[in-house]
């Protein structure tokens, strides 16, 4: 195993409050050491033990690499026409996501897996060192079980999401779609995913249904996660707790009891902006959350409807900016936050035994990433110890 030592690091974050300041756990005059795949050392420059080779990271910020805890990446086609639409004054509803499904189907394995490499690629130069990715796009038992096949080919974080809308194929007899999602397609799926999710929203699933969803894929040995509360109340975030969901996802619209119920529990409230940004809806509150004590995650929702971003740091420009988000808040989440959301501790910190998954900025410190939005200040990523992009 070689070690390789990173020096001169203006600042670092670990997310280790044991190793610098701050929950951050931030460290000024920095130094890391690898070994292989992992973190051995962190800490000021000045202490780091000898290693095999050395690299001078010339006064750049690093930081753990983003965990994007959310995305829907198994897709053809695009949506330009939609948004464009959209953009021009027509409200957005669930329903659009018929036209990717379309599209998806009609694609080859190649094409789809061509198109989630591409956009992988994309979202690793920003960054991105772990996604979760989801199916959602094939809605028969086949196109299903072959989207999380070909997303488990590039990520353990996989999830079984047949319940994303009711398939077009079953539009006038939705209970028979719910036995096919918690029946064979369930069957054919649970195999390639670790987690199963459903979106609980006017429209798509409601309550009684996105539990039947849910209970069904546990009993398989799937962790639920859920879309809950992104377009009006309902009662997927309390479903969600009540479940143990490892997330509850976009909680744009929620209750003083959502928020007491996500407080009291060890559901992880993933927000998306790019979703709002992209829809021109209100943004959710991440403030009220934070300050209730709900453990918070930024995530993309990278997909070609709602949120077409790969990109973690627009996300969190959009967090400190629009929801009520410190920087220091908003880097925790889209890194620490993602990690809790996925019930992983490897990873999204920078601390002796994490995974050493870490992005190098053009800049002195993370602070920048929502200071200077839309600049790409991710420099140099490097992923399980070898440099990536
Ligand atoms: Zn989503």
């Amino acid at each position: 195993m070689t070690t390789t030592v990173i020096t001169n690091i203006g600042s670092l974050v670990t997310n280790d409050p044991d190793l610098g300041d701050g929950p951050l756990g931030l460290v000024a005059d920095a130094a890391l050491v690898l070994d292989g795949d992992r973190i051995a050392w962190a800490g000021p420059a000045a202490g780091a033990p000898a290693a095999d080779t050395a690299v001078d990271a010339g006064g750049r910020a690093v930081v753990p690499g983003f965990v994007d805890s959310h995305s829907h990446l198994v897709f053809a086609g695009d949506r330009t026409a939609e948004f464009n639409a959209r953009m021009s004054g027509r409200a957005y509803e669930a329903g659009g996501i018929r036209t990717t499904v379309a599209a998806t189907r009609a694609a080859t394995d190649a094409e789809l897996e061509a198109n989630l490499v591409r956009h992988l690629r994309e979202a690793l130069r920003q960054g991105t060192t772990t996604f979760e990715t989801k199916s959602g796009y094939g809605l028969t038992v086949e196109d299903e079980a072959r989207a999380l096949r070909i997303a488990a080919a590039h990520t353990d974080e996989v999830t079984y999401l047949g319940a994303h809308i009711v398939s077009p194929d079953l539009a006038d007899d939705p209970a028979a779609y719910v036995d096919l999602v918690t029946g064979p397609m369930l069957d054919a799926c649970a195999p390639h995913a670790r987690w199963i999710d459903v979106f609980c929203e006017k429209g798509a699933f409601d309550g009684d249904q996105a539990r039947a969803i849910l209970t069904a894929g546990k009993a398989r040995g799937l962790h639920p996660r859920v879309h809950a509360n992104q377009l009006s109340y309902g009662p997927g975030v309390r479903l969600a707790v009540e479940l143990d969901a490892a997330s509850a996802d976009h909680c744009t619209h929620l209750t003083d009891a959502d928020v007491d119920a996500l407080a009291s529990g060890n559901t992880v409230a993933t927000l998306l902006p790019g979703a709002e940004f992209s829809t021109r809806a209100a943004w959710p509150d991440a403030r009220r959350l934070l300050d209730a004590g709900v453990t918070v995650a930024l995530s993309t929702d990278c997909n070609p409807g709602s949120s077409y971003t790969s990109s973690v740091p627009f996300c969190i420009a959009l967090a400190v900016r629009d929801m009520g988000m410190t920087p220091d808040e908003a880097l925790w989440s889209a890194t620490a936050g993602g990690a809790a959301a996925l019930r992983r501790t490897d990873i999204g910190r920078l601390a002796p035994g994490a995974r050493a998954d870490l992005a190098l900025l053009d800049a002195p410190s993370h602070v920048h990433l929502a200071y200077r939005p839309g600049v790409p200040l991710v420099t140099e990523v490097w992923r399980a110890g070898t440099r990536a992009a």
